[in-house]
């Protein structure tokens, strides 16, 4: 409300005031007796309100007309002081509307304002991180959070697939060509890797140069076929340089399907190991919980791949990528085939 008045007014306001109640407290004790107020008559008023508001005409006309009413005949009309009250409440309840309705819209807006910038803030930080800066591939985090939800939603007779695509004697590439053109043939691999492969399929950037495919709901000779295909197209893709130099690269793949019925030994094994451990956790003397304690929740988790169950697939195709590298490069090989060639068993691999 200050903020309406103009300051000299609210200063001389404030130092009448201050006189008034001086006067009123000290005059008693110079032996002057005050008259009593409901005997009081005044004749004028000097009413200055008119210019003491800055943009509240109309509520000064109303004072103005009000204060009017008061002193009819000279005389204290106190029905009109009562409207004169409730039309100050009027004033100052308009005030605050005046006052707080724009100041409230101004820091919604602010909110509002803000709220938009960290969203965006968070979406570029989410790209950021999600996404690879050079191929625009999705990136190993990412690709690796993609993986553990495939494997989530899985359904009972499905396959997964992965393949660690690594391309050969990158490192020559980079020391012929330039780090540059090096960056560029990533390029070049990565859209080629996105044309060749569904939208279904998540393709990351792993590494330097290596690639993590996952190929949900995919058995193991679809995913060689692929696997090959992949390996054929990255090597038939020609690099021209702006001098018109051409070279092309290879890649060695590496490859593991996690069979449906693999899975369920490997949920079966956890199972049995979690039953274990609570046979273990019950044998053990436990405080027995009294009738007011908190219901116990008899609900039995479902049974769940291990939490590493993504990088032990990756292990198993990275195995089989560096037999790969090992064969001569330029080839796909598949850790299940070299499983079965060493006659393992699931339990030997996951270790349970
Ligand atoms: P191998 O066939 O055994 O895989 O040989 P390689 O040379 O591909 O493997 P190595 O691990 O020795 O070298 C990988 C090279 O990849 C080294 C590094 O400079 C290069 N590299 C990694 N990331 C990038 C990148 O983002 N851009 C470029 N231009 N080069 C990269
Ligand atoms: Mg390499
Ligand atoms: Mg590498």
């Amino acid at each position: 409300g200050m903020m309406l008045i103009r300051r000299r007014y609210v200063w001389r306001a404030f130092l009448g005031h201050a006189a008034v109640i001086l006067a009123v407290t000290f005059i008693p004790y110079l032996g002057v007796t005050l008259p009593n107020l409901r005997q009081m008559t005044l004749t004028v008023i000097p009413l200055d309100t008119y210019y003491s508001y800055i943009n509240y005409s109309e509520i000064t006309t109303i004072e103005n007309a009000i204060s009017a009413s008061i002193f009819q005949n000279g005389t204290l009309n106190w029905d009109s002081v009562d409207q004169l009250r409730r039309s100050s409440a009027f004033f100052w309840r308009s005030t605050h509307i005046y006052m707080a309705l724009p100041k409230a819209i101004f820091i919604i807006y602010m909110f509002r304002t803000l709220l938009l910038i960290l969203d965006d803030s968070k979406k570029e930080i989410l790209q950021h991180a999600n996404q690879d800066e050079l191929t625009q591939l999705k990136s190993r985090r990412y690709g690796m959070m993609q993986m553990k939800q495939v494997l989530k939603s899985v359904e009972d007779h499905q396959d997964i697939s992965v393949i660690l695509l690594d391309l050969d004697w990158f490192k020559e590439v980079n020391d012929s060509y330039g780090h540059e053109i090096g960056d560029r043939v990533l390029v070049e691999v990565a859209q080629t890797l996105l044309q060749s492969l569904t939208d279904e399929t998540i393709v990351s950037r792993y590494g330097g140069e290596e690639f993590l495919i996952v190929l949900p709901d995919t058995k193991h000779d679809t995913a060689m076929i692929i696997a090959e295909q992949l390996r054929r197209v990255i090597a038939k893709h020609v690099i021209i340089l702006d001098d018109d130099t051409t070279f092309s690269v290879t890649a060695s793949l590496g490859l593991y399907t996690l069979t449906h019925g693999e899975r369920n030994c490997i949920k079966q094994a956890c199972e049995t190991l979690n039953k274990k451990d609570a046979s273990q956790s019950l044998a053990k003397p436990q405080r027995i919980p009294s009738y007011s304690s908190k219901r116990v929740n008899l609900k039995i988790p479902a049974v769940q791949l291990p939490h590493d169950i993504c990088q032990r697939l990756i292990c198993m195709a990275d195995k089989a990528l560096y037999e790969a590298k090992g064969r001569g490069r330029d080839q796909v090989v598949s850790a299940n085939e070299m499983l079965a060639a060493k006659n393992n068993n699931i339990e030997a691999l996951y270790g349970t």
